[in-house]
């Protein structure tokens, strides 16, 4: 896409295929004899979620959850707003969050407690980017794709302003940001 704002690549469309494979690969060894519930974060876990559970061999289940933040664009405040709640009962479920990059890990935190609760037979996290000495609070993730610069990225799912989600890799971007 010829777009002055699409930046410097940070993780390119091979480096996501392989680290992928290596964490479908983790996940099929770890989760043997029970099998994991996926939640995906909408809506940047979307395509991390569909590529990651094709390189899962077993049979996992999917559904998806919906939260916004409140506060500027690019900063989360830790209030998290439920958009879209989940379909399945987590009770007794092996339950694996799939989320898109951790920057502040407030959401994050938010989540974990929040699906906690529902009494699931256990609950990790795979991230897909962690962003580096953002952290206000310590994710504790379960697997990381890539750890990347504390720099705001776009592609493979992640937007500005719903934009650029279908980018195959991962950039920095260059250009206004939304004020929410
Ligand atoms: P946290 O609560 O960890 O600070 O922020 C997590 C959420 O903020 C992510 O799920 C994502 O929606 C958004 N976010 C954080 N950093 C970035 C970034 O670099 N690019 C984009 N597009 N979204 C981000």
């Amino acid at each position: 896409m010829n777009d002055p704002h699409i930046g410097r690549v940070v993780v390119d469309q091979e480096e996501l295929q392989q680290r992928v494979a290596e964490l479908g690969k983790e996940i099929t060894s770890d989760y043997s004899g029970r099998p994991p519930l996926l939640v995906g974060v909408l809506k940047g876990a979307f395509m991390f979620m569909s590529d990651l559970a094709r390189a899962v061999d077993l049979p996992v289940e999917f559904d998806f959850m919906a939260v916004s933040s409140y506060g500027s664009a690019t900063r989360t405040s830790g209030v998290v707003r439920i958009l879209k709640d989940l379909d399945l009962d987590l009770t007794d479920r092996h339950v694996l969050i799939v989320e898109d990059i951790v920057d502040s890990g407030l959401t994050l935190a938010y989540l974990r407690r929040n699906l906690a609760a529902r009494h699931p037979a256990s609950l990790e996290v795979c991230a897909l980017l962690l962003k580096d000495g953002l952290q206000r609070v310590d994710p504790d993730l379960r697997y990381v794709g890539f750890r990347i610069p504390p720099t705001f990225v776009i592609g493979y799912g992640l937007d500005v302003a719903e934009r650029y989600r279908n980018l195959p890799y991962v950039a920095e971007y260059r250009g206004p940001l939304p004020q929410a």
